[in-house]
C-alpha cells in the first residue's frame, strides 16, 4: 500500500485552503511538504528581486507553520524542478507527488512535463485548482471562447458567483489538523539557504504590511472595516484604502478563495473589490488563452508600433525609472517603487502611461523594470497592467487614450499628500502649482525653495506635444491589418 506523497510547494505557501496538501493528508501516511527552488545563475543570481524577498519570508512562515503541525518544510534545491523532485522521490521511497497549478505558459510546461516524466516512473501524480476563483478555461464567452475585453468576463464571473450563492468559488478548505513528522534525515539541511538574508530585511524593514499570512489576516480585517468606503477611495493613493493583498497572493499565502470567503459579496461594500480581484482572474485568463502576450501584444498590430529606441533615450528612462522626471506624480510612485517595491495602482497607471505614450518607450521595457521592482511582482497581472495601458491590450477603451499626470494628480492627489510624502523637495509649493511645478511662477516656486533644474528636475518631456507624438504613432498603426 503505497505511504509516502510528496507536496511540491510553489505559489501555493499556505495551510489553510491548500488542496494537494489536504487531498495528501488524507489519504497517505506520511506527506512531505518540499519546495524545490530551481538554482539561479548570472543575473538571476546576482540581483534579487523584491518579490523574492518577500518569498523568502514566506518560506519561513510556512516553515513555522508546518513545524507546529508536528511536520516541516523540506527545501531541496536543485538545477531544475524535475531533477530536485526525483532526487526527493529516491530519498524518500515517495509513491506521489502533487501539487496546486501554475497557469503562466513556461510554468504549464514545466509543470506537463514533469507530471509525463513522474507518471512514466509510476508515481502518482495530480495537481489541483488553487491560486483562482475560476481556472482559466472555467469561463468561457456564449460561443465557448476566451474573453478579450474585461467587462463582459466580469459579467460572467459575477453571475457565475451569483448563481451559486458564491458556494463553489469560495468553499476554502480547512488547513490539516496535524502532520505525521518527517523522518529525521530529511530535516531542513537547506532551509537556511532560503531563509530572509540581511539585504532582505533591509527591504523587508520598508514594507507597510508583515510578509506572513498573519499580516494577510490583518489586512483583509482592515479592509473589512472600510469596505464601504472602498469604491470611493480605492483611487487615492495618499490613503491606506486599497487591500494591499496583492504580494500574498502572488506567493499563495492567501487564496483568492479565503479572501471571498472572509469578504462575500452579499457585504455591503464587497462588490467593487471583488471587482478587482477579478482583474486578476482575468489577468491569467488571458496569459493562458494568449501566451504570446508575456512578450508580445494581444493587438497583434502593435508589432508595428515605431516605439522610440531606449537605448537612444537612455537619460529619459533612467529619469522615469529613479522618479526624476520632473512630473511629481509619476516621480512619487517610481521613488515609492524604487524604496518599498510597492506604488499604489492609480500611480502605476500614470506611470506607465507617461513611458509608453509621452515618451513612447516600449511597454516591454517598463514591464521588466516593474517585474525587477515590485513586491508583487507578477508575469500574468504585470502584462496585463502594462499593455492595458499601452493600448495593445484587452482594453475596451479606445486606444489613444492618454492619461494626463496632472490632471491625475489634481483628481486623485488633490492635496498632494503622496506627492509630498515622496518628493518632499516640492512640499512647501501650494496645491495648484504641486502637481505641475513648471508652471509656477518664479515667485511661488522661490517662495518653496524649489529651484528647478537644481533641486527638483525639469520635465524631461512637453506632456501636451508628446501627446500629439503618440497620437500620431497609434494613427500610423490603426489602420494595420
Ligand atoms: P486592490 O486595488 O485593493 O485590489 C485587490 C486585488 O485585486 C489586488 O491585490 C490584485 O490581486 C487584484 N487587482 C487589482 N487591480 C488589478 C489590476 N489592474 N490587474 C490585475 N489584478 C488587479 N498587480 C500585481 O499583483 N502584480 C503586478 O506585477 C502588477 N503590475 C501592474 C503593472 C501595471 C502597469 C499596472 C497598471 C497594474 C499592475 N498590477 C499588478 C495591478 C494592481 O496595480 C495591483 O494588483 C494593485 O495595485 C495591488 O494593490 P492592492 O492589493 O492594494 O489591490
Amino acid at each position: 500500500m503505497p505511504t509516502t506523497a510528496i507536496v511540491w510547494l510553489r505559489r501555493d505557501l499556505r495551510l489553510n485552503d491548500n488542496p494537494a496538501l489536504l487531498h495528501a493528508r488524507l489519504r497517505y501516511q506520511r506527506v512531505i511538504p518540499a519546495c524545490i527552488p530551481v538554482i539561479a545563475t548570472g543575473d538571476a543570481a546576482a540581483a534579487p528581486r523584491a518579490v523574492d524577498a518577500w518569498r523568502r519570508y514566506a518560506l519561513q512562515g510556512l516553515a513555522e507553520q508546518l513545524q507546529s503541525l508536528g511536520s516541516d518544510l523540506i527545501v531541496r534545491p536543485a538545477d531544475t524542478a524535475l531533477a530536485g523532485l526525483r532526487a526527493l522521490i529516491r530519498e524518500t521511497g515517495a509513491h506521489a507527488v502533487f501539487w496546486n497549478r501554475r497557469y503562466e505558459p513556461d510554468a504549464i510546461k514545466t509543470d506537463g512535463d514533469i507530471k509525463h516524466s513522474l507518471r512514466a516512473l509510476g508515481l502518482t501524480v495530480k495537481s489541483f485548482k488553487g491560486g483562482l476563483l475560476y481556472e482559466p478555461w472555467e469561463i468561457q464567452t456564449q460561443h465557448g471562447k476566451p474573453f478579450r475585453v474585461f467587462t463582459p468576463f466580469w459579467k460572467r464571473l459575477l453571475n457565475n458567483l451569483s448563481a451559486t450563492g458564491g458556494a463553489s468559488a469560495v468553499r476554502a478548505l480547512p488547513a490539516p489538523d496535524a502532520l505525521p513528522p518527517i523522518p529525521h534525515p530529511l530535516r531542513s539541511r537547506h532551509n537556511a539557504d532560503y531563509a530572509p538574508r540581511p539585504q532582505d530585511a533591509a527591504l523587508a524593514a520598508r514594507w507597510h504590511w508583515p510578509p506572513t499570512t498573519a499580516g494577510a489576516a490583518q489586512r483583509i480585517a482592515h479592509l473589512r472595516d472600510r469596505l464601504q468606503h472602498y469604491a470611493t477611495q480605492r483611487d487615492l493613493p495618499a490613503l491606506d484604502a486599497t487591500a494591499c493583498l496583492s504580494p500574498y497572493l502572488h506567493c499563495g499565502q492567501l487564496s483568492p478563495r479565503q479572501i471571498l470567503a472572509a469578504l462575500p459579496l452579499t457585504l455591503p461594500g464587497a462588490e467593487p473589490f471583488i471587482r478587482q480581484l477579478a482583474w486578476r482572474e482575468f489577468s491569467h485568463h488571458l496569459l493562458y488563452h494568449f501566451p504570446h502576450t508575456a512578450h508580445h501584444p494581444l493587438d497583434t498590430r502593435f508589432e508595428q508600433f515605431p516605439w522610440r529606441d531606449w537605448a537612444d533615450n537612455a537619460d529619459q528612462l533612467q529619469a522615469w525609472r529613479t522618479g526624476q522626471t520632473g512630473i511629481p506624480l509619476v516621480d512619487a510612485g517610481m521613488r515609492q517603487l524604487y524604496a518599498t517595491g510597492w506604488m499604489h495602482n492609480r500611480v502605476r497607471m500614470a506611470a506607465a502611461s507617461l513611458l509608453t505614450k509621452n515618451l513612447l518607450i516600449d511597454w516591454r521595457i517598463g514591464a521588466a523594470w516593474f517585474m525587477d521592482k515590485l513586491v508583487d511582482a507578477d508575469l500574468a497581472q504585470n502584462t496585463l497592467g502594462w499593455q492595458w495601458i499601452a493600448g495593445c491590450g484587452a482594453d475596451a477603451a479606445p486606444y489613444f487614450r492618454v492619461f494626463n499626470p496632472v490632471r491625475q494628480g489634481r483628481k486623485f492627489d488633490a492635496d498632494g499628500d503622496y506627492i509630498k510624502a515622496w518628493a518632499p523637495e516640492l512640499a512647501r509649493l501650494p496645491a495648484k502649482a504641486l502637481h505641475a511645478p513648471w508652471t509656477a511662477s518664479a515667485q511661488t516656486l522661490s517662495q518653496a525653495g524649489v529651484r528647478l533644474g537644481v533641486n527638483y528636475p525639469h520635465p524631461i518631456v512637453d506632456l501636451s506635444r508628446s501627446r500629439q507624438r503618440a497620437l500620431s504613432a497609434y494613427d500610423r498603426i490603426k489602420t494595420a491589418a
